[in-house]
């Protein structure tokens, strides 16, 4: 069996004014989405366990197979994976972001949590200057892409930093950051490398952007999963713009596919993910294609262009997929992490939409439609999210 995940990262939504109180993907022309949901079994799925935080990285891990609640310890520690960076299991793994802020000081506002989306090339020679400015035994910085960088803090897995509660700067677009900086304050010398780097970071010549602060969040010890060919007696791969998904995959023992051109965007690479998932699947099992769009045009509040990301993954990466493997027998789970509202301009844990299709479907939804209203009005519900998989896996064996 060959079976198929399509992920469009935040796609589902709720009724916005601007598109005739229509959601995006109810909004977006997906034509091949319609068909699978017309030929498939379409629900919701509580992706985010009660109590956790709506984040992409809980949320894919549980599409994934793997319970949260059990084995997140946090966001640094999968984009570490990510990156095959090797920590020690007394280490506190920082994900670290480069941000605009209007003053960093109890008066300040979060602008940007990606600085301008900074390109990487730019955002490593920043890093490059905070690393020989401010690594020492205790903290070391790792680059990572655009806006999206680590910090690895020695042996502090067990001490005050791991306790700290800061936002993720996503969540805080235009609000101020004090409660942010008092947390950082908790941790002595936390504290002093983020208001090192904001100094350092106005004075250096080659800051053209608008990289003017880093903001770490999502820390935890360095991240353990089960292998998923273990777990699911599948041979799998994962294929994303984004380092946390690459560090579900490597830690869990999958394949991860790198494309050219995966931008995290509007325009990225669609044909190249595309071609190198029907690649992998010449041999594999299991494909986890991951597309960010619909989420950053939802943080960005823009709802034409989340519906036009929608659009897009529909006619590049599911009319594909789908041509090239559904009379082939494959089975196609298409879905979103967590909602990504556009009103909201960030993620929301309610459960999302998602289908079940496959050529073999004996008693279909007949939905004329995949949308957020239609997948809710099929009763089926799938809860906890980490269940998704196995409970399609049931489905397709009919057992
Ligand atoms: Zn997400």
């Amino acid at each position: 069996m060959k079976f198929v995940v399509l992920v469009a990262d935040g796609m589902g939504d709720w009724p916005v004014e601007e598109l005739g109180g229509k959601t995006p993907l109810h909004a977006a022309a997906t034509p091949v989405m319609d068909r699978l949901a017309r030929h498939g079994v379409a629900g919701l799925c509580r992706t985010v366990p009660a109590g956790m935080a709506p984040g992409s990285d809980v949320a894919n891990m549980a599409l994934l197979g793997f319970d949260p609640a059990r084995h997140h310890t946090g966001r640094g520690p999968i984009e570490a994976a990510a990156q095959g960076i090797e920590a020690g299991d007394d280490d506190l793994i920082w994900r670290m972001n480069l941000v605009t802020v209007d003053g960093f000081g109890p008066d300040g506002i979060m602008r940007d949590y990606s600085a301008g989306h900074i390109a990487t090339p730019e955002a490593a020679s920043l890093i490059a200057a905070l690393k020989q400015r401010l690594d020492d035994e205790h903290f070391v910085m790792h680059p990572g892409v655009q806006y999206r960088h680590l910090l690895v803090q020695r042996g502090a897995a067990d001490g005050p930093a791991a306790r700290l509660a800061p936002r993720p700067p996503h969540d805080i677009l235009d609000r101020p950051i004090a409660p942010d900086l008092a947390e950082y304050a908790k941790a002595p010398a936390l504290d002093r490398l983020v208001a090192e780097a904001a100094r350092l970071l106005s004075g250096l010549p080659q800051n053209a952007a608008r990289a003017n602060a880093v903001w770490p969040w999502g820390q935890g010890r360095p991240l353990r999963l089960p292998r998923f060919q273990d777990a699911f007696g599948m041979a799998g791969a994962v294929i994303s713009a984004v380092d946390l998904i690459k560090g579900l995959g490597r830690a869990s023992d999958m394949r991860v596919l790198d494309v050219p051109g995966a931008t995290g965007l509007l325009d990225t690479n669609y044909a190249g993910k595309v071609a190198a998932a029907l690649d992998f699947l010449g041999h594999g099992d299991f494909i986890f294609v991951h597309l960010e769009g619909p989420d950053e045009c939802g943080h960005g509040g823009n709802a034409r262009d989340k519906t036009e990301a929608i659009r897009r993954f529909d006619a590049l990466v599911a009319a594909p997929m789908v041509n090239a493997l559904w009379d082939a027998g494959a089975v196609f789970l298409v879905t979103c992490d967590h909602l990504t509202p556009t009103a909201l301009r960030t993620h929301h844990a309610d459960p999302v939409p998602f289908l079940l299709a496959w050529k073999g479907c004996t008693a279909p939804s007949n939905l004329p439609a995949f949308t957020e209203e239609t997948a809710a009005s099929t009763g089926v519900v799938v809860e906890p999210g980490h269940d998704l998989l196995r409970w399609a896996l049931r489905q397709v064996r009919g057992t």
